[in-house]
């Protein structure tokens, strides 16, 4: 049974008074400390290629997006950001993409085996929804968990925004499932504020959570692209404006904290897309507010900004070194401390000492 009902989520969702809302951010961190400890995971995020087949509504990726300028990264690019991951002492790599077809089976499937037999990485991928031979193919490579968001479990808001490709493609649920099977670590999660989204669908967004067991859940806001039919305004999904919830960061940390209450041993990242709305504080906050990952980006400087999943993306000038360097010092300034190991599902992990300047001596690998 979820430690929340149904009804209890939509009240937290539409709470607004601030000292109950702090009382909610408090519940979850303590939540988050009892069962996941004071570790924050660092996963170090590869964008390895921005073609995409689909026509996702909210997503500067979409094939329609002409304007952008599209990139795959080569083996070598990859292996080497692989490399670097381990010497920043990251314990995972994420590799994504949009679904490129390029992206063979066989091609990922080397490149998962290869850094399972070069390093002590995890290897996460996202890479939309493929067949389940290749999915079965990567896992027997080594792959050790997929990321695969949901984005909302209204089905007939998610059909309008994300088309099926063709009739018979099994739904994004489905595919979690399957992937649960075949032994992959698996991540689901959402979009806060989506057009058309309602605050009761955001409480059943919970439940599927915890419904579905997922051992990841990624939730970040919605942020409106001009190339996309859902960001310029040219779909506009019917619903109440008293229903429609906001895609403001006040909305996505009450999701990250009731996510972290009703789901105690999930890892939870504090999104990219939340230091996007708030560049200054927004990471720090999802941390304080139940999240305990990080996913600083290893995505090399000229394919970085065209990444372009929404405008004004965070940390597309830094180097790998200073996310790297930037987010270990929001860390240990929240009396927290960088995951050592892969931190999968319900590793809990004790504090190494380390120099803060260990850090800035790492060397660079150059690509
Ligand atoms: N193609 C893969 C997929 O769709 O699962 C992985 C890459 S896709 C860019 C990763 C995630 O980006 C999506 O699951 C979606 O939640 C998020 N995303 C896409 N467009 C967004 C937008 N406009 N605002 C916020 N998040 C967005
Ligand atoms: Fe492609 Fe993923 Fe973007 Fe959809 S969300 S357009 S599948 S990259």
């Amino acid at each position: 049974m979820p430690a929340l009902t149904q009804i209890d989520l939509l009240e937290w969702l539409r709470e607004s008074r601030p000292a109950r809302l702090q009382s909610l951010y408090e519940q979850a961190d303590a939540v988050r400390r009892e069962h996941v400890g004071d570790a924050v995971h660092l996963r170090g995020l590869i964008e390895i290629s921005s073609h995409c087949v689909r026509q996702c509504m909210y997503c500067g990726l979409r094939q329609a997006n002409h304007g952008l300028p599209r990139y795959r990264m080569t083996k070598v690019e990859i292996l080497n950001c692989a490399l670097q991951a381990e010497r920043l002492g990251y314990g995972t790599v994420v590799m994504q993409a949009g679904e490129d077809e390029l992206l063979t089976a066989e091609w990922i499937e080397e490149i998962v085996w290869w850094i399972k037999r070069e390093t002590r990485l995890a290897v996460t991928l996202s890479l939309g929804e493929r067949q389940e031979a290749e999915l079965q193919l990567w896992r027997s490579a080594g792959a050790d968990r997929y990321l695969l968001r949901f984005e909302t479990s209204d089905a007939r808001l998610f059909r309008l925004i994300h088309p099926s490709r063709t009739p018979t493609e099994p739904d994004r649920l489905t595919l979690l499932r399957k992937l649960k099977t075949m032994g992959y670590e698996t991540g689901g999660g959402v979009m806060v504020g989506i057009p058309g989204q309602s605050f009761e669908s955001l409480a059943h967004d919970i439940l599927a959570f915890h419904a579905l067991n997922l051992d990841m859940i990624g939730i970040g806001p919605f942020i409106a692209h001009a190339s996309t039919p859902l960001g310029s305004g040219g779909l506009r999904p019917e619903i109440c404006p008293s229903q429609q919830a906001p895609a403001n960061e006040e909305m996505v940390y009450k999701m990250i904290a009731l996510t972290r209450i009703v789901c105690p041993d999930a890892n939870i990242p504090s999104t990219t897309a939340l230091a996007t709305i708030n560049k200054v504080d927004g990471r720090k906050l999802g941390l304080k507010a139940g999240a305990n990952v990080v996913m600083p980006n290893l995505t090399p400087a000229k394919y970085r900004r065209l990444y372009e999943i929404y405008p004004a993306k965070a940390c597309i000038d830094e180097s790998a070194a200073d996310c790297n360097q930037c987010l270990r010092g929001q860390i240990h300034s929240l009396g927290r401390f960088a995951g050592q190991g892969p931190g999968g599902r319900g590793a809990a992990e004790t504090p190494v000492r380390i120099q803060p300047d260990t850090y800035s001596n790492l060397v660079q690998v150059q690509i």
